[in-house]
């Protein structure tokens, strides 16, 4: 019963002709699909592995207007980023939230505190001043305010705004492709592309279920190359030859124990002279990142990158007890996939500029989505239908908006809705928000089907996992909606269980076994299993 929107979908793929075939279901893939499909375009994506299990929940979750690109002066790529990061602020307001970054500066930096803070003044009004405006904080009042701050060499500092994803990246990036098939996308998750030809003006594309080991055939007018960091490798396959390629920079973030209780982003300078930060992730911290050059996108954390992250966190903070490898609750790596025209390496390695391009093979209608950002993801969207109209695929509905939480009206008769229920009396004591703000965030208008089983049961809003953050009706809701394959899908990726809570105290929660069951039905047992044994 469980896997019926995936096994109707994967039907669908074989029998259905597509004007847009997206492979990969990363950040880039799913706003494609999402703009396509509410344009009235045919629509399928497929990723090898689930949504978003690539680079797009490895992110430092963050949608920033790039205040680091300021010292390499690409003024034009800030005000960009800025642009986008407010129009996302503005139309996911319970998602991509403002948030201070209360930066420390050392003595000894490359330069002054107040320089630093007159470059955020620039960034903010780069940033057309819809923030909280910057402050200066002398050295004192750092201590004072953030006494964890080690400020024994800090000569200064400043607090400026930008914004960070509430959830997660991957729940994000989730939302879109759910948004996708309400307007007819047939999205699956576990489906790779391992071949494609074109032939008399059609793309026929081999895809290998993952999970039976099925191959099929999937025919569609073009084909759009979203695979992030493999999308060299499909596009060596399809046959496509591109100016530009990825190269690519790993990084690492660790999550520890809350280190602070003031909700905002801790920022300093690392030894490598890079931005290095302490982000709130729920109730813990998340610490990173590095950037280290490497020829493959398949990474894992190294010992190394361990020890970087620890050692600068015990330098730039005054903790009673020391960070260690034990104290890492999960990690998260991935590689950045950087836009480079032509072939060889980069004399200016860190300041690769991170845009995205969109390369475009008319003859053939095949797009390949180059670099990116969760940040700039709206204008990916937006120009992929636009270059797919330029193709001569019909758009149907040119003008349709394709993004966005619903509007105020709905959340308002929402709110009215839980309140006139007492929901948020029935929010755990371990959660960081009420239950209303948290449905509405996650599930947008979805989430009036949860009042309606929290009416029917109450016992339906209890949590299921101690500290998880999610109550038994979003899993009956999840096992319905969001096509959750595997139990990591779920418990790292829909939801940021994984994340915040050790994966021997989720082995030990006694309700995971029954989220299992609401996910999975008989196949239950098996799925937890299989989950155990992935160390
Ligand atoms: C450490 C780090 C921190 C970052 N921080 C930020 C940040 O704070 N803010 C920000 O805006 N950006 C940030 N970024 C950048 C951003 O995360 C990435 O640019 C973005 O997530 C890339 O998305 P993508 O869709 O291109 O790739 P991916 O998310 O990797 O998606 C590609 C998908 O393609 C699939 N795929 C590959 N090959 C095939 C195939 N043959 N068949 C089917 N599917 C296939 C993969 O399984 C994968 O899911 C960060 C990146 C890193 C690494």
């Amino acid at each position: 019963m469980t896997m019926s929107l995936r096994q109707t979908n994967l039907d669908k793929l074989r029998e259905l002709q597509f004007d847009v075939l997206i492979v990969g279901g990363g950040i880039n893939g799913a706003v494609s699909a999402a703009s396509l499909a509410a344009r009235g375009v045919r629509v399928a994506l497929i990723d090898r592995g689930d949504f978003s299990s690539g680079v797009s929940s490895n992110s430092s979750n963050l949608a920033w207007g790039g205040i680091k690109y300021l010292e390499s002066h690409e003024y034009l790529l800030v005000n960009k980023l800025c642009k986008s990061r407010n129009h996302l602020m503005k139309h996911y307001p319970s998602t991509v939230k403002e948030i201070r970054f209360f930066t420390t500066i050392a003595r000894g930096f490359r330069f002054w505190p107040f320089f630093v803070f007159l470059g955020s003044v620039v960034y903010w009004l780069i940033g057309r001043c819809v923030m909280k405006a910057p402050r200066y904080v002398s050295a004192r009042a750092l201590e004072k305010s953030e006494p964890v701050i080690n400020t024994s060499r800090a000569s200064g500092g400043l607090e400026y705004s930008d914004c960070y994803l509430y959830d997660n990246d991957a729940r994000f990036v989730f939302n879109f492709i759910r948004g996708s098939l309400n307007y007819g996308c047939i999205a699956a998750n576990y489906v790779e592309s391992i071949a494609a030809i074109r032939t008399d003006g059609n793309w026929r594309t081999t895809a290998r279920d993952v999970i039976s080991g099925e191959s099929f055939t999937i025919r569609s007018t073009a084909v759009v190359n979203a695979c992030g960091p493999y999308v060299d490798a499909l596009n060596n396959m399809a046959g496509q030859h591109t100016q530009y390629h990825h190269l690519f920079s790993k990084g690492v973030h660790l999550i520890v124990d809350q280190i602070t209780d003031n909700l905002r982003v801790l920022t300093f300078f690392a030894s490598d002279g890079r931005l290095f930060f302490l982000i709130p992730m729920g109730p813990k911290t998340c610490i990173g990142t590095t950037d280290t050059q490497v020829d493959t996108p398949a990474v894992s954390v190294t010992d190394e990158d361990r020890d970087f992250i620890l050692s600068n966190a015990n330098a730039l903070l005054d903790l009673d007890k020391r960070l260690t490898r034990e104290d890492i609750i999960a990690e998260r790596v991935g590689v950045r996939p950087l836009a480079r025209k032509g072939r060889g390496g980069v004399a200016d390695w860190v300041e690769l500029s991170r845009k995205h391009e969109i390369e475009v093979n008319e003859e053939d209608q095949y797009l390949s989505i180059f670099g990116g950002k969760l940040t700039d993801c709206l204008n990916v969207g937006n120009e992929v239908a636009d270059k797919i109209f330029r193709l001569g695929i019909a758009i149907p509905y040119p003008d349709k908006k394709w993004y966005g939480e619903p509007g105020e009206e709905l959340r308002d008769e929402f709110m009215l809705q839980a309140h006139l229920m007492h929901l948020d009396s029935l929010t755990d004591a371990s959660s960081s928000e009420p239950l209303s703000e948290r449905f509405w965030r996650r599930y947008g208008a979805a989430a009036f089907g949860l009042l309606e089983r929290i009416r029917e049961d109450e016992s339906c809003a209890e949590l299921l996992i101690e500290t998880s953050e999610y109550t038994r009706c979003e899993i009956e809701l999840a096992a319905r909606r969001e096509m959750i394959v595997k139990l990591e899908d779920f418990i790292r990726r829909r939801s940021k269980i994984e994340l915040v809570v050790r994966k021997e105290d989720i082995l030990k929660a006694p309700g995971l076994r029954e989220a299992s069951e609401i996910l999975f039905g008989e196949q239950a047992e098996e799925r937890l299993r299989e989950y155990m044994e992935q160390g």
